[in-house]
């Protein structure tokens, strides 16, 4: 018996990097989890099959959550799979940078319509599918919020709107016994920080400068730390905002 055996866990942006790593932990866990994409079909089946391999239960349900009109469906499917949500990951996130000069409105919304709203609409969705037990929300932030590294304005507001919905929405959903707590990572190796060039850049020496344990981090060290925020093993926290950054702040 894993600790979220008879869990039903929806994580957004499930097909690759972060996402994917907290999908195969929750599963591992056992939790039947929903593997949400928005484009990448191949990297979601494929992480579903890791999990069926394993042991584990997973669909895959395609929806861009930065379209309102998509999260509905995303919600119906995981309900039609698996008749409720214990727990919700809000993972999707997209980071490009742009210093002051670079920065237009549609940066600007682009990234305000996933990492913020998308996040709002999702939860609010999935929140009536959540017993009466209550579960847990994990809202994955970055430590950006507070490290406000330069060349990426928007981005790093997108967090800090992030962490103070964390803060809010554990208030407004306390009565209903379901947890919110943001996940904070530092720079962590995946597929979006690839290929944005943030690895192997002077912008990752310097964040290995001020991390205190000397290293980037991976997708897995981020999904131990939601993984304890989903289970009951946190039942008595919320409203947190935890970096898992190797100390970086
Ligand atoms: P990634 O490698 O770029 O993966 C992003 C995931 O989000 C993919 O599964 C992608 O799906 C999905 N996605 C993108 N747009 C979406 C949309 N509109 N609707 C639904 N899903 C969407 O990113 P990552 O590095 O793992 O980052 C994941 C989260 O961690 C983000 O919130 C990010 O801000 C945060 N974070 C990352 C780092 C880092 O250094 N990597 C550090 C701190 C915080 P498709 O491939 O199907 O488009």
């Amino acid at each position: 018996m894993g600790k979220l055996s008879g869990k039903v866990a929806l994580v957004t942006g499930a097909s690759k990097g972060i996402g994917a790593a907290i999908a195969e932990d929750l599963a591992a866990n056992g939790a039947s989890v929903v593997v949400n994409y928005a484009s990448s079909k191949a990297g979601a089946d494929a992480v579903v099959e890791k999990i069926t391999k394993a042991g584990g239960k997973a669909i895959a349900v395609g929806a861009n959550v930065a379209n309102p009109e998509e999260i509905g469906k995303l919600i119906d499917e995981t309900v039609k799979a698996y008749g409720k949500i214990d727990v919700l990951v809000n993972n999707a996130g997209i980071f490009d940078p742009a210093p002051l000069e670079a920065i237009t409105p549609e940066h600007f919304h682009n990234h305000f319509n996933l990492n913020v709203l998308g996040l709002l609409l999702t939860t609010q969705a999935a929140v009536p599918h959540f017993p009466a037990e209550g579960g847990s929300i994990v809202n994955i932030s970055s430590v950006v919020a507070t490290l406000a590294p330069a060349a990426l304005s928007v981005y790093n507001a997108t967090k800090g709107a992030v962490d103070t919905i964390t803060l809010t929405l554990s208030k407004e959903l306390g009565p209903k016994k379901i947890r919110v707590n943001s996940v904070s990572p530092g720079m962590v190796v995946t597929e979006g920080a690839i290929s944005k060039g943030f690895i192997g850049s002077p912008f990752e020496a310097k964040a290995v400068e001020e991390t205190p344990l000397g290293r980037v981090g991976q997708p897995d060290d981020i999904a131990a730390a939601t993984t304890f925020f989903a289970t009951d093993d946190a039942r008595w926290v919320t409203g947190q905002i935890v970096k898992v950054s190797g100390g970086a702040r």
